[in-house]
């Protein structure tokens, strides 16, 4: 009886891994492949300007009013842009710059297109210094050239050009950028308060998040549009393990440190947070196996409801990054003990720092961390929360728009959804928006990724044009929404 239904059930996987491997068999092959632009005179074109906004040193610190470091930056946009300000609406909120352009439907919901100003401080050996926008080998070099006064540079080009061709956008246009992003400050915040006041309500948000990558996973080779649909919550939580301290030549057993270390070994040998496919992960997966030079890979990838089982447990040594985007996640970052090498600390902690999921938010993670915390006689204190943010809805509008406007611009990148497990400046603005789209339009290799926040911090000047292409067509799109 027994062996009948070993027999059984090994005859149901055989079908099933039957269908899957048809299924395979069948699927089209594709390659990714990011073209850039041979355009001399706009490369050049951009590359100065983009230059130029480099050299603008914007290091946003906390606890500093800096409104007019700032707005010396606003003095380099104006001078770069001259047609925008001259035909839009400006707004400073304490150096956050709001641009407006009016279109030609106010009753539709506007669109607004967003990037920081802000960059984070450039310490280390850089080959050029960091604030000189170095033009060299077809790179501008420098703090802020990819993460993200591109993205600043770009929409405001595409905006200036727009006007000089004489377009009239359909619905109103904000360009939006904040001074405090990077130290998740009250900028956002402000323009967001700003629309609120307006009672505006926008159709549309883009920002950063996303954008071409090269590569995506191990096996998967070409560029990819990388989509943001939402980004990861962020929380940063304290623990503290107490004691009444002493002198560490007759040691107590369970000291501080040791019920802290023994609390981190069990929060990482454990899985305690759930791994979980979402709608976005399935798709991404979907969409890249189409592009997949292994086989194997393309199996497993483009069938996950028959190899999610296999892969959860392993997806971590597959990408981290991927891996991120199945569960929360918390690493530990800070600890303190005692202030002598020989006295047992009467308080010791460490701080983890958490990135929170949807199926797994906030309060459930938070829950989870200091359940198993208080086993080690461990108290838990939030620093600070935030919860993920609300989705782009993949069967929407505004993100057929987006794939419509990267396939017309880019016509051979791969695209996929992805969640981002970073902060974009965008989590603030779900209470003005439904539909806010994390994509830059820019290929970023993996080697200028390494220098967003780090050293030698470049961006190739041949993307620039696609980017400012895109921004214009995302303009265009407007018009096909129903009047
Ligand atoms: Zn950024």
């Amino acid at each position: 009886m027994i062996l009948y239904i070993i027999g059984g059930l090994l005859g149901i996987v055989v079908i099933l891994f039957l269908i899957a491997f048809v299924r395979t068999c069948v699927l089209q092959k594709k390659t990714a492949e990011y073209n850039a632009s041979n355009d001399v005179t706009r490369i050049n074109d951009y590359a100065k300007k983009l230059s130029l906004m480099i050299q603008k040193e914007t290091i946003s610190i906390r606890g500093e009013d800096q409104a007019d470091k700032f707005r010396e930056f606003h003095n380099t946009i104006e001078s770069l842009f001259p047609n925008v300000f001259k035909h839009c609406e400006k707004i400073d909120i304490d150096g956050n710059l709001i641009v407006k352009w009016k279109g030609k439907n106010s009753s539709l919901d506007p669109i607004m297109l967003i990037s920081h100003q802000d960059v984070v401080e450039a310490t280390g050996e850089w080959t050029y210094p960091p604030f000189s926008g170095t033009i060299v080998d077809g790179k501008i070099y420098g703090r802020g050239s990819c993460d993200v006064k591109c993205g600043i540079m770009t929409f405001y080009q595409a905006v200036e050009e727009l006007i000089q061709e004489g377009y009239e956008p359909m619905c109103d246009v904000y360009l939006g950028s904040s001074c405090t992003e990077e130290i998740g400050g009250d900028g956002a915040p402000k323009i967001v308060n700003w629309l609120k006041e307006h009672n505006i309500h926008l159709f549309m948000l883009s920002d950063e998040g996303g954008c071409i990558v090269e590569d995506p996973i191990g096996g998967v080779k070409g560029a990819f549009a990388a989509i943001g649909i939402f980004e990861k919550g962020y929380g940063d939580l304290k623990l503290v393990a107490k004691s009444k301290g002493g002198h560490s030549s007759t040691p107590p057993k369970n000291s501080p440190i040791a019920r802290l270390a023994a609390f981190i070994h069990h929060i990482e040998k454990k899985k305690v947070f759930k791994q979980k496919f979402s709608k976005a992960v399935d798709q991404m997966f979907d969409n890249i196996a189409l592009y997949s030079q292994n086989f194997w890979l393309k199996l497993a990838l483009h069938n996950m409801w028959l190899f999610k089982p296999i892969i959860k447990p392993i997806i971590g040594s597959i990408s981290a990054e991927a891996a991120a985007m199945l569960q929360t996640t918390i690493c530990f970052t800070m600890q303190q003990g005692s202030s002598g090498a020989n006295v047992i600390p009467q308080e010791a902690w460490v701080i983890a720092n958490l990135r929170y999921i949807s199926h797994q938010g906030l309060v459930e993670s938070n829950n989870i961390i200091s359940e198993i915390a208080k086993k080690y006689d461990i108290e838990t204190s939030v620093i600070t929360a935030n919860d993920c943010s609300k989705s782009l809805d993949l069967q929407g509008i505004p993100y057929q728009m987006t794939i419509d406007c990267i396939t017309k611009v880019f016509p051979h990148a791969g695209i996929m959804p992805y969640i981002v497990t970073g902060g974009t400046d965008s989590r603030f603005f779900d209470s003005v928006c439904n539909n806010c789209v994390r994509f830059s339009p820019m290929m970023v290799n993996k080697e200028q990724m390494k220098g967003m926040h780090g050293l030698d911090e470049n961006i190739t000047a041949s993307v620039l044009p696609g980017a400012v292409d895109y921004y214009k067509e995302i303009i265009k799109i407007q018009e096909t929404r129903k009047k």
